[in-house]
């Protein structure tokens, strides 16, 4: 797996202790009787995805294709797009109608947590999506957070179009 290397140290440093001491606040919280039990599976998977970022220093590279089938990566990427409507279209009749009414109480959030994986995994294969012709991120550049993310048609890095106009080689 590449990684994009972009952070700046400050923000290494930061994500990474952030994350590790959302671990450490999980385990520890429970132990002293301080936070739930429905915390640590939350607080540990979103504590080591951080501290993992801060330090590779960047978000990963999800391949497409390489820049001689440039045209197969876009469909590779509109496709991860694509599939985060079906997953979600699955997802929310079955997380919400027939397995959360059930979750015991004192799990309801470990139990959504679980649930929600799929949908981010989706949403992250698609984000984190290699641009096919310049190698980084397709809809991230180093300015842009993931909350701008919808809809971008071009290559943040080397404008590259999604919609079979001009790709002109670099
Ligand atoms: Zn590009």
């Amino acid at each position: 797996m590449k990684w994009s290397r972009t952070f700046p140290t400050w923000a290494r440093i930061a994500f990474a202790v952030f994350g590790f001491a959302n671990i450490f606040g999980a385990l520890l919280g429970t132990r002293m009787g301080r936070a739930s039990i429905d915390g640590v599976v939350p607080g540990i998977a979103v504590g080591a995805v951080f501290a993992t970022v801060g330090l590779k220093g960047g978000f990963p590279l999800i391949p497409t294709t390489g820049p001689d089938a440039v045209s197969v990566g876009i469909r590779t990427i509109r496709r991860r797009q694509l599939a985060i409507f079906i997953v979600a279209a699955v997802w929310i009749p079955l997380a919400m109608i027939v397995v959360m009414p059930k979750a015991p109480a004192n799990l309801q959030t470990t139990v959504f947590f679980i649930l929600a994986v799929p949908l981010f995994v989706a949403f992250f294969v698609w984000a984190l999506s290699a641009c096919p012709r310049c190698g980084r991120h397709f809809l991230l550049n180093k300015g842009i957070p993931f909350w701008a993310l919808w809809p971008r048609s071009r290559c943040q890095n080397c404008g590259l179009g999604t919609d079979g106009g001009p790709t002109h080689t670099a």
